[in-house]
């Protein structure tokens, strides 16, 4: 941890919170003028401020602002958004070239982040690896993986589910609104089932995994075992609410899958990477998938995805079925080599444990002082406050974007997420100083509080 802080310490970007103007000063609002008129309003925006630069936990905006980074573009830098490392290995690349295209001519970075993946991803078996662009594009392929050696159609994903925004992943994906909403039709052969999220169980099931697990393999016999290639599940589900399943319910999963031949595939786009203060979330259950799924962090900020899983299936579609133009850019490969060698000595995971402990110190007494906050729940440096009316449990989207905005405000960047809009998630990077942590903590333990009053 120690050598991480200095690392923090050690940046050009002053590793404080700082307000030298409103949020957004006046450049920020005149540049989103500017982008209204030239950018599709398709694109939501979590908070209007332009960047200037930004690294370890410290966003800089273009009016002097230094903004606490609670969002890591998504759990995307978490080695800080200009880590010394990624930016010197992805220069030399630059200088020797920046494309081959992997279907045309090779590069060795490209089978080095696949041998990575092969020996650090769980699951003591003979592996190989697919590099593509972004977490959409993984969860297509492991689709057309899984149907390839499989035979079969189907797909099964869970209640609060994400898996993206392409046809078929939105399709997978729960929440209709923004997703969803009037872009279909969508694919078919997505059947969804229940997940086990303790908090709000689906109707009819108690907070358990037992019977979580029931109730799926009642959906699978329903729709008839021998149609589905594969099921889907994120080991915290991610934009969903950062719900960790009750705990048996992915063990459970692994379980089905091999009573019926099902590929097993776990979605780490978001969870993985060290997040959860293990490399893989998958680690905390003792699951292994047959396919497992690395994007967001896995070059920090340069697009990346892979697809990792057992050889049978991997070697499963013909030869020029998968690929991509992009697929595995060697910009991006050397971006991951920066963050494996990163990884190499344990101090990030022990600091995303770290993250945990402090944000629970000082958030969890906001669970008895205020009686909004229902729950306070995820691992290591991805952890979610979700807000409902004490009793009845209504959710109370109100009262996230509200606190959210008062975080903003004061200049800390918070996201929101969660099937009902309830849930504030916390996603620093793993490098943010501990200083700078609980200075933004106690800024939104602060507008917690206030907004109980
Ligand atoms: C972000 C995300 C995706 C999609 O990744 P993109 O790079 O945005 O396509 C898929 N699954 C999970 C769990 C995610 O968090």
């Amino acid at each position: 941890m120690t050598e991480i802080l200095l690392a923090a310490e050690a940046s050009t970007v002053t590793q404080t919170r700082h307000l030298a103007t409103a949020i957004p000063g006046p450049r920020s609002t005149a540049l989103h003028a500017e982008r209204t008129q030239e950018v599709t309003n398709g694109f939501g925006i979590a908070l209007p401020v332009f960047v200037a630069r930004a690294e370890g936990g410290i966003i800089e905006d273009v009016d002097g602002n230094r903004i606490i980074d609670f969002a890591s573009g998504i759990a995307v830098t978490s080695l800080g958004a200009s880590n010394k490392r990624v930016a010197e290995r992805v220069a030399a690349q630059l200088e020797a070239f920046t494309h081959t295209c992997f279907m045309v001519t090779e590069y060795d970075s490209f089978t080095q982040v696949c041998k990575w993946l092969n020996a650090n991803t769980p699951g003591d078996f003979e592996k190989r690896t697919g590099l593509f662009t972004t977490g959409a594009e993984a969860v297509e392929n492991a689709i057309k993986i899984a149907r390839a050696a499989t035979g079969r159609p189907s797909v099964l994903v869970f209640d609060e589910a994400y898996h993206g925004r392409s046809l078929l992943t939105m399709a997978m994906t729960a929440k209709v609104n923004p997703y969803k909403l009037n872009f279909g039709p969508l694919p078919t052969d997505v059947v969804r089932a229940a997940s086990a999220n303790p908090l709000r169980p689906a109707e009819g099931l108690d907070a358990g995994a037992a019977a979580a697990l029931e109730s799926v393999e009642a959906t699978i016999l329903e729709h008839g075992a021998d149609t589905f290639a594969a099921m889907v599940i994120e080991p915290i589900q991610g934009e969903g609410g950062f719900i960790v399943p009750a705990p048996g319910f992915i063990l459970g999963l692994r379980a089905l899958a091999d009573k019926y031949g099902i590929v097993l595939v776990l979605d780490e786009i978001q969870a993985g990477m060290g997040r959860t203060g293990t490399l893989f979330a998958s680690e905390h259950e003792g699951v292994a998938g047959d396919l497992i799924l690395t994007a967001k962090a896995l070059a920090n900020g340069v697009p990346l995805s892979a697809v990792t899983g057992r050889v049978e299936l991997m070697n499963a579609p013909h030869t020029g079925g998968l690929g991509g133009t992009y697929a595995g850019n060697p910009l991006a490969c050397e971006a991951a080599l920066a963050v494996f060698e990163q990884f190499e000595d344990g101090s990030l995971l022990v600091h995303a444990r770290r993250i945990e402990e402090v944000a629970r110190e000082v958030l969890e007494p906001l669970l008895s002082s205020t009686n909004i906050v229902a729950e306070i729940r995820g691992r290591g440096a991805m952890i979610a406050i979700e807000f409902a009316d004490a009793g009845s449990l209504a959710p109370r989207a109100d009262l996230a974007r509200d606190i959210s905005a008062a975080c903003h405000a004061a200049g800390v960047l918070t996201l929101t997420c969660g099937t009902h809009g309830n849930v504030v998630r916390l996603l620093p990077p793993l490098v943010i100083g501990e200083e700078l942590l609980r200075d933004g903590l106690t800024v939104l333990a602060d507008a917690i509080t206030n907004a109980a009053n």
